[in-house]
């Protein structure tokens, strides 16, 4: 499944996500949404940061690599401990991403719960979404594991 697959099944999941929410009458504030939707693109691409020839590994090796640098400015100048967390998640997926072989343990749950965790100290409803897009990706892979 290509990169443009994922994305749509990602966003598709993000929307009924969002209806349960709505339902539960837990559905974030309008504000949150530009950059929910952000994330729901972001980790409904991750798992294929281990196809290094992939427009997805390209990507998000991109993005995580300029995360990890505002994150350490954000940290030089605000001090919270929370964005050193994500400079470390964000480099060492980047260096791991070298070492990983494809449908390894970049496509299992636990890489998502590893992967999304840092979203929920910032704010729990990016953390939901951030797992629901990774969910999506391997579900859409037929490859749910672990
Ligand atoms: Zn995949």
């Amino acid at each position: 499944m290509d990169w443009k697959m994922h994305l749509a099944i990602g966003f598709l999941s993000a929307a009924l996500l969002t209806l349960v929410l709505q339902f539960l009458g837990t559905l974030p504030g309008i504000e949150l949404l530009p950059p929910a939707l952000l994330v729901v693109a972001f980790y409904s691409l991750l798992p294929d940061i281990d196809i290094e020839s992939s427009v997805s590994h390209r990507a998000i090796a991109a993005i995580l690599l300029l995360l990890a640098a505002g994150s350490i400015l954000c940290y030089a100048v605000l001090g919270q401990q929370a964005f050193l967390w994500i400079f470390a998640v964000s480099a060492a997926i980047v260096v791991a991403s070298k070492f990983l072989r494809h449908r390894g343990i970049a496509h299992t749950l636990r890489f998502a719960l590893l992967a999304s965790a840092p979203l929920a100290v910032l704010n729990p409803v990016f953390f939901l979404y951030a797992f629901v897009a990774f969910f999506s990706h391997l579900a859409a892979d037929f490859d749910v594991r672990l």
